[in-house]
């Protein structure tokens, strides 16, 4: 036993191919054994059969010319490359949601790829449909859902993802409607608003008696699936300001209706205001509107707040006692694989008061790193009480893309969505013969599951594997944090300077700004802002010479309200002109990367950022900033 769990013991630096390539011998000598299996399994494939391509045709003219002008259109590709990719390995570079991704994965999914399996049936990918069911089972476990009761799947991103959570919702809110019509003894004496506000397990197991009675497509026909949807009938969505855009689409797409989207505020922390969740919720319950579904993020995708689902659960326990229900998702796309940092060894959530001796002693938080605060610890635990769960293996997974998953927790609810009888799951076979029909796309890369799976193989889903991967990402974003809001006010060319971060990170995102010293007009700092990030982009040209990459975001009234304003204030900006503006420019860091202290120590790190910032504010006010 002891040996076994020694053995599990992940060394971060042996994951990645490494921002100097330090790892490529393994790496490449690895990719060359598995093209060799490939060839050899080609060659072993029926031995007896004749070649088809003779050495005699590899001599000839045209094949030598079209090998030629194959090797020139890849060199070509790979001078663009070269020149013009974003070198998300680097720790010089903290944008956007991705950073290096796992040897495992990237490996996986160049080997598999050979095969070219499609997940879309069974028998065109045998091999690769059992590691995405394994890989949603995974998934399951780690976020706290019975993997007997749930299903997960890959999808191609949290876009995907999402749209299948909110398909699965909307689809759900219509069959006890549809029930009526259908078999109305086992719906009797509830009324219309009543039938609205079923809680989703008494939905299921409702189906199940219409299962059993064989009435499943006559009732899935006078479901919405069959009827389309019903000028708002089925109430309204409910999603935080916070929200990706992808909700908006979703919301088109799947015939809800944008009108039918309703924004929820967040606080200053970009958080869910849950008073407003509340008031807007007791709003429409007066009207007798019904709630469709409530959403809560974890890992806003402009922040990386994390809602307060414990909340949010609490709210929607209280409401189903008095008879109003709906339906909960979380959109986890981004954070969600940080639920790990909080599994021990044997997938147990970790108890508070533990969990600090736990990071520091698998991870290297020093006693400064004041993380998590209770209510990111309470949401994390309380996500298992969602209906359903976004969460991204190609964003805190570390895997390539394409690779979302959506994970549901009772997967009854896939009926609802199919166009086949439900019989994928009975008889103890885990394997769906047609995952394409249960799931929002078709065709789809086989490789995209082995490279998930064979990640969560090798780096265990929990605090001694993923867990402290990522929890070293947010060490290096509270660090990043603490110093940004620590800098003092400093001068570049005669003139002064300062920096302000957002909001103390949830987990890994840190957003901030810059301003100049007595500078009160919003408008000119956020061309401040808008010039920093031409210097630290591709906006400037190539990347491959920068010294620093970052991304950005605007912050506007029309998306956060007033949620911004504490923040502008303290760079020195009125609320006049904050109302005058309405939004505010600020740069965005996503610390995926575990190599932040790696190069050099932490303190360097940031005397490096600094010195860079300032070389940059010194471009800008040479090419006349004013
Ligand atoms: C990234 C993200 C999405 C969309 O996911 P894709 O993988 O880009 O399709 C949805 N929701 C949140 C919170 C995200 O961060």
């Amino acid at each position: 036993m002891e040996g076994e769990k020694l053995m599990k013991k992940v060394d971060i630096e042996a994951l990645f191919i490494g921002p100097k390539s330090e790892n490529q011998k393994f790496f490449k000598e690895t990719l060359n054994f598995m093209i060799d299996e490939h060839t050899h399994w080609r060659r072993d494939f029926h031995p007896d059969d004749k070649a088809a391509i003779s050495l005699h045709d590899q001599y000839r003219k045209d094949f030598v010319e079209t090998l030629q002008r194959t090797q020139e259109v890849l060199l070509e590709l790979s001078s663009k490359l070269r020149t013009s990719s974003i070198p998300w390995f680097s720790p010089r570079y903290l944008g956007h949601m991705n950073s290096d991704t796992l040897m495992v994965s990237n490996l996986a999914y160049m080997a598999t790829l050979l095969y070219n399996p499609n997940n879309c049936a069974y028998e065109a990918s045998p091999v690769t449909t059992a590691l995405e069911i394994e890989a949603g089972r995974d998934l399951a476990q780690m976020l706290g859902y019975d993997p007997e009761k749930a299903w997960g799947h890959i999808t191609s991103g949290g876009t995907v993802a999402n749209y299948e959570a909110v398909w699965v919702a909307r689809n759900l809110k219509s069959i006890p409607l549809a029930i009526k019509e259908v078999k109305p003894k086992l719906v009797a004496g509830l009324s219309d608003w009543q039938l609205l506000n079923m809680p989703v397990k008494k939905i299921l197991d409702l189906l199940d008696h219409i299962k059993a009675a064989g009435l499943m497509d006559q009732v899935r026909d006078h479901s919405v699936k069959g009827m389309g949807v019903n000028d708002g009938q089925l109430g309204k969505l409910l999603v935080p300001q916070s929200k990706h855009l992808c909700w908006i689409k979703a919301a088109d797409i799947l015939g809800i209706g944008k009108n039918n989207l309703v924004s929820v505020q967040v606080d200053d922390n970009f958080r869910t205001d849950l008073k407003h969740l509340k008031d807007t919720i007791d709003r429409l319950v007066k009207k007798k509107v019904p709630i469709l579904g409530v959403m809560s993020v974890v890992g806003s995708t402009e922040e990386g707040a994390v809602d307060k689902v414990h909340e949010v659960v609490k709210l929607r326990d209280k409401y189903e006692k008095e008879g109003i229900s709906f339906y909960l998702h979380v959109d986890a796309a981004y954070g969600g694989y940080s639920r790990t940092a909080f599994l021990d060894e044997d997938n147990k959530f970790i108890p508070y008061h533990r969990l600090k001796t736990k990071l520091t002693k698998e991870c290297g938080f020093e006693r400064k790193i004041d993380w998590p605060p209770r209510e990111v610890y309470n949401a994390f635990k309380a996500m298992s009480h969602a209906d359903s769960i976004t969460i991204d293996p190609h964003k805190m997974g570390y895997v390539p893309y394409a690779a979302g998953a959506v994970v549901m927790k009772d997967r009854r609810i896939l009926d609802l969505i199919t166009y086949f009888a439900a019989y994928i799951f009975e008889g103890g076979d885990n394997n769906p013969m047609l995952l394409g029909a249960y799931i929002l796309e078709g065709s789809k890369a086989g490789a995209t599951a082995a490279s998930v799976w064979a990640a969560h193989r090798v780096v265990p889903l929990n605090i001694t594997g993923y867990g402290k991967l990522i929890a070293k990402g947010i060490k290096g974003a509270i660090s990043f944090h603490r110093s940004l809001g620590a800098q003092k006010p400093f001068a570049v060319d005669g003139r002064r300077f300062i920096v302000m971060p957002l909001t103390k990170p949830d987990f890994n995102i840190v957003d901030f700004a810059f301003n100049e010293v007595g500078n009160t007009s919003l408008s000119k700092m956020n061309d401040l802002n808008q010039k920093l990030y031409e210097q630290c982009s591709y906006s400037s040209g190539p990347v491959y010479k920068d010294d620093f990459i970052t991304s950005k975001t605007s912050l506007d009234t029309d998306s956060y309200g007033n949620a911004p304003l504490k923040f502008v204030e303290k760079l020195g900006i009125t609320k006049y002109e904050w109302e005058k503006t309405k939004s505010v420019y600020v740069l965005r860091s996503c610390v995926l990367t575990p190599f932040l202290d790696r190069h050099s120590t932490y303190d360097e790190y940031w005397a490096n950022f600094m010195n860079t910032m300032k070389s940059k504010l010194d471009v800008i006010i040479k090419n006349g900033w004013k």
